[in-house]
Parts: C-alpha cells; sequence; structure tokens
C-alpha cells in the first residue's frame, strides 16, 4: 500500500491541512527567500521548522523523503546544534525551537511545560516588550556571519518569526542581504498577518499562504493529538466550543486546553482566556454592559486577546444581522440575534474601525485600561433603545 504523503513525511510533523503546501515545495528549487504567511495558531512555525530541517538534511538518496531524521545533520538540528541554521526569534520565542528536549511547538503551542506561552493570544505585557521584538543586533550579526561559507558545504538557513516583531532597522538590515543573496543562504521570514511585513521585504520573497483546515480535520486532528500525545480527553461539544471561539486555529485551541489542563494560573493563556470569558459575559448584555466593572476585571489581561474578542463578537453580530451566520460563538447565536436586530449600523462600522486601530498599537499599549473604558463604553452605545 502506496502512501505518498506518508512517504514524503515519515515523522508526519506536517499536520494533513498543511500537507498539499508540503507536497508542492521543490526544496532544491527554493528561491533564497520564502515568506510563509497565514493566520496565528494554525502551524506555520513548526512547518518553517520542518522546512529549515528538510532544507539542512544530507541525505543523498532522491529515493528518502526529506527531513530523513537520520542524517548527522538532522540530528544536529534535532539537537539544536545546527551550525547552518540561524533562527532570529525574539527571547520569548526562544522555547519553541527544536533542542534536545522539545518537539515542534507551533506558534503557539503552549508547550507542555511552558510557563508563559507566547501565542498571538497571549503576548503582551509591555515589561516584556525589548525582549520581544528581534533586534538589530542580532540581525546584522546572523547577516554578518553569511559572509563565511556554510560550516557544512549546504544550505544555510535564516528562520525569522514573527515577522511583526523585527523591528524597522533590523527590517532595513535584511533588506540588504536579500537584495544581494549569499550563497546557498535561504530565508525562511514567518508572519501571521501580512500587511504588517514591509512592501519591499514582501516583493522580495516567494510568498506561499498557509491555509487553515476546515472545521473537521483541524478538529480531528485537535482531538488525536490531545488524546496521543497530551493523554487529555476533552468531551466533544466542549472541544468544538474551544476550537471555534480560537477562530479555527487548531494549534491555539491546543495550547489553550493544554493551560487549562495544567491549571497553570499563571499561564498566560488560561488568564487571557478567563478574561476573555468575562468580556464576553459583558458583551453579551449589549447595552447593559457594566462597563466599568468589565474593564475592571480584565484590563490586566493582554490588550491583544481582549481586542481579538471583541473583533470577533462583533463580526458574529454583524454577520448574525447580515446572513444569520454565526463563526466564532455559534452557542450564542440567540443573544447575537437579539442584539443584532437593534444594532446602529453607523456606529458598529465607526467601532470596528476603532477597534482595528487600537490592533495597530497592541504591542505597545498606552493605559490599556482607558482605552478598553472607551471601547466597552462605546460598544454598549452601538444598541437602540
Ligand atoms: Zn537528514
Amino acid at each position: 500500500m502506496t502512501n505518498p504523503s506518508f512517504l514524503k513525511n515519515p515523522s508526519t510533523k506536517i499536520p494533513p491541512w498543511l500537507q498539499p503546501l508540503w507536497d508542492s515545495l521543490e526544496f532544491n528549487a527554493l528561491p533564497n527567500a520564502v515568506l510563509l504567511y497565514g493566520q496565528t495558531g494554525i502551524g506555520k512555525f513548526d512547518f518553517a521548522i520542518q522546512l529549515s530541517k528538510a532544507l539542512l538534511c544530507e541525505e543523498k538518496s532522491a529515493a528518502v523523503p526529506k527531513p530523513c531524521n537520520c542524517c548527522e545533520a538532522c540530528r544536529w538540528f534535532e539537537s539544536g546544534n545546527h551550525p547552518d541554521f540561524l533562527p532570529l526569534v525574539p527571547e520569548t520565542h526562544g522555547k519553541f525551537l527544536p533542542h534536545s528536549s522539545v518537539e515542534g511547538i507551533e506558534e503557539s503551542s503552549g508547550g507542555k511545560k511552558s510557563k508563559s506561552s507566547q501565542s498571538d493570544e497571549t503576548q503582551d505585557s509591555s515589561e516584556k516588550k525589548e525582549k520581544k521584538n528581534i533586534s538589530i543586533e542580532d540581525v546584522r550579526s546572523s547577516i554578518e556571519g553569511l559572509s563565511i561559507g556554510a560550516h557544512r558545504g549546504g544550505n544555510r538557513v535564516v528562520l525569522i518569526y514573527p515577522m511583526e516583531m523585527l523591528r524597522s532597522d533590523a527590517a532595513n538590515t535584511l533588506l540588504k542581504s536579500l537584495e544581494e543573496p549569499i550563497g546557498q543562504t535561504i530565508f525562511i521570514l514567518v508572519a501571521d498577518r501580512l500587511d504588517r511585513v514591509l512592501p519591499t521585504i514582501r516583493s522580495r520573497c516567494r510568498l506561499l499562504a498557509v491555509p487553515r483546515p476546515e472545521r473537521q480535520t483541524g478538529l480531528e486532528w485537535l482531538n488525536n493529538t490531545l488524546l496521543n500525545k497530551d493523554k487529555i480527553n476533552v468531551p466533544q461539544e466542549e472541544l468544538g466550543s474551544i476550537y471555534d471561539e480560537q477562530g479555527g486555529s487548531p494549534y491555539a485551541a491546543r495550547m489553550l486546553v493544554l493551560a487549562r489542563h495544567n491549571k497553570d494560573e499563571k499561564d498566560e493563556a488560561a488568564l487571557a482566556h478567563l478574561a476573555s470569558r468575562h468580556l464576553l459575559q459583558g458583551l453579551a448584555k449589549g447595552a447593559e454592559i457594566d462597563w466599568l466593572e468589565i474593564a475592571e476585571k480584565i484590563h490586566k489581561a493582554p490588550i491583544r486577546v481582549l481586542l481579538i474578542t471583541q473583533q470577533r463578537w462583533v463580526a458574529d453580530i454583524e454577520s448574525v444581522h447580515q446572513a444569520g451566520i454565526v463563526r466564532y460563538y455559534p452557542k450564542q447565536l440567540k443573544t447575537l440575534r437579539e442584539l443584532s436586530s437593534c444594532i446602529n449600523q453607523p456606529r458598529l462600522l465607526r467601532f470596528w474601525k476603532n477597534l482595528l486601530r487600537a490592533r495597530t498599537y497592541e504591542n505597545h499599549p498606552l493605559a490599556a485600561r482607558i482605552q478598553l473604558e472607551v471601547l466597552l463604553l462605546e460598544y454598549k452605545q452601538l444598541f437602540n433603545g
């Protein structure tokens, strides 16, 4: 029995919805820069790690799929010691890279022991701001190192994630080396938001859109991974809700389940989830929302998460209003219907724009509490009568 996917990917670290993308890649014919982009929590970072490994794998036989996981290069890679693999990630993301005890962890997977998971949903707190950026020094020293030949005589891979965290001076340094490729160096850039990547960088990369799975596929993967790998059994209905609330991002949903399972009260993801719950309870009240009380309860949670929750809630109100469809909070259909029936459209549009604007500053929030109060008061006024 032949299974081409399995042959090409014996490690099965590529989740099923990314397999077609993986199969489409010609490892020998990649341009010197690729930019992977797509929604947070769908497997981009794992994918980029596997791609880096495949590009560095030294298995000679064309019959053996890469990465072979057996050659010296693969072993070096897995132990985090491959000299030609140059990951540029903020300090806060270092734990997501391969090293002896860690297997591939997606950008938003909490990992089993990770205390401060840095998912899209959790990365925020101003004291960590510095560490979250990728500094000019790191970029410069990595790029300067490129002028010396590859240590092992093959490819060299520079992995940068998340591109949004690249400071602009660092981005300019990167740009120069994208303009003048050095030897067999391949840049793998990963971004959650393509619109946050400088156009000059985008235009020098092959863009690879990373898809979100179909709900059924994503849920199956989530369930299997939780059962087989994490040994956690979550009732199907609950799992479905978590999945939808995470916008159909299986890795993000897994991280949340892990954090809750570990009852890690310091886990940012778990805290953020709790704050989102409070926020949702408030939002469900529409014009009756006690905006001051809610802001008081939640303002210490990452503003990013709170903004995303508001965006999703409002998107659902709008979607119910227009087409009767719910994407994120299907259990709240009744409430969403009631709210959408008395919505003031022009105000909703303005509110939506304000949420978008707030998100552009989410990594540098000023006075998060005041910002929340303003938004929640505005939300309260969306409803007529
Ligand atoms: Zn290998």
